[in-house]
């Protein structure tokens, strides 16, 4: 169980971060993985009163407070749109519906889950995140830092020409994935974001333009060996390394015959 002392509602980000510095006290976002932790908390820090809780959409970028609930993600037209329902396909395998009313893009990127479809996906676009003392640094960067007493104040999404799909493997409905995929073309370069590994996801770019210009089965089919050679895994109770470089391989396919390959 999670004991709290002390809840405190902040009236700005300065605010937070400060109190953050002491060991003991914590922000919480929607405080779903929170919970399922065992200790004493001094203070909780509570952004819910910074204004952190909407996706802005401009001609150049998406601007995503630290607070949206990853069903705000999940139903985003311009979001959706732009990333041809990745964001909604990532979003929708997680737990339920009242747990994505709750659970924060904030506490699930800066968790940095092993099992994350949220940082999956995010990996897979020109993705930012604003840290308040850090400043702003691209997520694949963040994704190997260790954790620190930073405050994540918003994701910022680059808008560029993108081609993006998202798919997972479950054993069952709900359950965390057994791997998580997302391919995407950025810059005119192809990468696949493996995640779920089952550690933080991975960038695997196609460093030797396997897939070219002209996307093509061949071309698909050696991309995907490709991923499956690169990527490293392990096994745990959801299943072997040997297992998750073959989904690897699968899904890779799968996503980019399901984009057509072109940009
Ligand atoms: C049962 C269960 C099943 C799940 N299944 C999946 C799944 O299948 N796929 C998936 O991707 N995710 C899954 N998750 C993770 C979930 O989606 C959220 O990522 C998780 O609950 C954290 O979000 P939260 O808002 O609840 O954060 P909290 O629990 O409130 O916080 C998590 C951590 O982030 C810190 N934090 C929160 N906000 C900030 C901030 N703005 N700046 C700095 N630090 C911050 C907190 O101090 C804490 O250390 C699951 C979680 C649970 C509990």
């Amino acid at each position: 169980m999670l004991t709290i002392k002390e809840f405190r509602k902040v009236s700005s980000i300065e605010e937070a971060y400060e109190l953050n510095q002491k060991k003991t006290n914590r922000i919480i976002g929607g405080m779903l993985w929170l919970k399922m932790q065992t200790g004493n908390v001094n203070i909780a820090i509570d952004l819910s009163g910074l204004n952190l809780d909407t996706i802005e959409e401009t001609d150049t970028e998406f601007k995503i407070g630290a607070m949206t609930t990853l069903r705000d993600l999940e139903l985003h037209a311009g979001l959706n749109q732009y990333t041809n329902n990745s964001m909604k396909e990532a979003m929708r395998h997680i737990v339920g519906v009242q747990f994505r009313n709750l659970a924060t893009v904030g506490g699930s990127i800066y968790g940095r889950y092993g099992f994350s479809d949220v940082l999956t996906v995010f990996m897979a676009l020109d993705a930012y995140v604003e840290l308040h003392h850090a400043g702003i640094i691209p997520i694949s960067e963040f994704a190997k830092m260790p954790y620190d007493n930073d405050v994540l104040v918003n994701i910022i999404v680059k808008k560029t020409a993108l081609n993006c799909a998202y798919l997972s493997h479950r054993q069952t409905k709900t359950d965390f994935p057994v791997l998580a995929v997302a391919v995407s073309k950025l810059h005119d370069k192809w990468q696949a974001v493996i995640g779920a590994t089952p550690h933080r996801a991975v960038i695997i770019a196609d460093e030797e333009n396997i897939l070219g210009e002209k996307v093509s089965p061949e071309t698909i089919e050696a991309f995907a060996n490709y991923v499956k050679d690169n990527v490293k895994t392990d096994s745990n109770i959801r299943g072997s390394a040997q297992y998750r470089k073959h989904l690897a391989y699968v899904l890779v396919k799968r996503a980019l015959v399901s984009i057509g390959g072109n940009a």
